[in-house]
């Protein structure tokens, strides 16, 4: 094809593809074991599977609602009020959306505008700074250090002012583990009262959290719920990343605007996982159990690589692991990423890529949502290095 004039004036001049492509598709290249993008390499529950396909059957193939079935909107509003005490009304305040990603872009895009701040802790998952320069807000970041990755919340402090249109919560937190207190939360509380501030929080990984903790959504905090978009993700409680089902709640006056946003982004979420998701959600037996499943693997996991040069901090939450590797390399992390992935076999991400400077503590994240045989695999190569 010929080239395009050069008219075109990039949007996002400095990004690139997303690490997660680039390394999932490295690890294929080079067939390596792939603990780099998050996803289980175990299937999800048959049951799941056999509602969806009996839902296809039946003619469920066409546009769901804009905003999800009403089944499903219903389930996920019991369910935060069980889990959180949280009443959202599922007519207008529950969006079921195409992945967590879709509710991101889309809570970022109704609210975000030329020239407003949007604070992010760094690292930062990948898709939060773009989705606040495409809307022509302004990232503003604020450092987490490694190995706790914890908050202080009077460097925040400092950073608010009139252009503050948002701050960007994870927790458990992508791609450091890390889980956000109660005292936190009340941190958070305080500094947005008496301003517009709006939270997005993102709690994808609500049901992987480990030695007992609490998920601290902000849906338990009514001042912090009053200003929040709160977005979730089936597929990582469902084990069915690919199936890109999410969902996200907030107050009718937030939730009016996410919807003109959702409308033209995607429309609508595939009709039949919304259908088999409502049936599968009656049981809560199945995200009740998955900080156990996920905190068993975590502990396999490290006591795996317990003999090798690298160090860890035990995640608190999600299904990823940092390894520290300043015994084995001075190398940057990109660098040592792939040659681990070329010459030892096993794919992970580099940290790097999440801070926009770039900065380079030199540990590279794991995830650990693998069957057994995997990690015993990975783990083997992992010692000899
Ligand atoms: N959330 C996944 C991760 O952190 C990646 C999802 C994606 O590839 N967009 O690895």
């Amino acid at each position: 094809m010929p080239a395009y004039p050069s008219v075109i004036k990039s949007k996002l001049p400095k990004t690139g593809t997303t690490i997660f492509t680039i390394m999932s598709a490295l690890a294929q290249e080079h067939g390596a074991i792939n603990l780099s993008q998050g996803f289980p390499d175990f299937l999800c529950d048959d049951k799941l599977i056999g509602l969806v396909e009996q839902y296809m059957r039946k003619g469920m193939n066409q546009y769901a609602p804009m905003p999800g079935i009403l089944p499903l909107r219903e389930a996920i509003a019991e369910k935060a009020m069980r889990l959180y005490a949280a009443a959202y009304n599922p007519d207008t305040e529950i969006t079921v959306t195409a992945g967590g990603t879709e509710a991101i872009y889309a809570a970022i895009t109704a609210v975000v505008d030329e020239g407003d701040e949007v604070i992010i802790f760094e690292p930062a998952y990948d898709c939060y700074a773009p989705s606040v320069t495409l809307n022509g807000g302004i990232p503003i970041y604020v450092e987490l250090e490694p190995p706790g990755y914890s908050i202080d919340w009077n460097d925040v402090k400092k950073l608010i002012n009139q252009r503050t249109r948002m701050i960007i919560i994870n927790t458990p937190h992508n791609p450091s583990g890390m889980v956000m207190t109660a005292q936190d939360m009340k941190q958070l509380q305080k500094i947005t009262q008496n301003t517009d501030i709006i939270i997005l929080s993102d709690e994808v990984y609500e049901h992987i959290i480990f030695d007992g903790a609490e998920h601290q959504s902000v849906m338990r905090y009514p001042k912090l719920a009053e200003r929040s978009f709160v977005v979730f993700s089936f597929g990582k409680t469902y084990h069915n990343t690919g199936w890109k089902m999410g969902y996200c709640l907030a107050p009718v006056e937030l939730m009016r605007e996410f919807r003109k946003a959702h409308q033209f982004i995607v429309f609508s979420a595939n009709t039949p996982m919304q259908h088999a998701y409502a049936d599968i959600m009656k049981d809560p037996s199945h995200y009740l159990r998955l900080s156990e499943f996920y905190q068993e693997k975590r502990d396999y996991f490290l006591k795996l690589i317990s003999g090798s040069r690298f160090k860890a901090t035990p995640a608190s939450g999600s299904y990823f692991q940092m390894l520290d590797y300043k015994n084995i390399s001075k190398e940057k992390d990109t660098d040592f990423a792939v040659k681990l992935t070329k010459e030892i076999g096993v794919a992970s991400i580099p940290t790097s890529v999440f801070y926009h400077h770039g900065m380079d503590h030199q540990m590279l994240r794991f995830c650990f949502a693998k069957g057994k045989e995997t990690l015993e695999q990975a783990a083997e190569k992992l010692l000899k290095v």
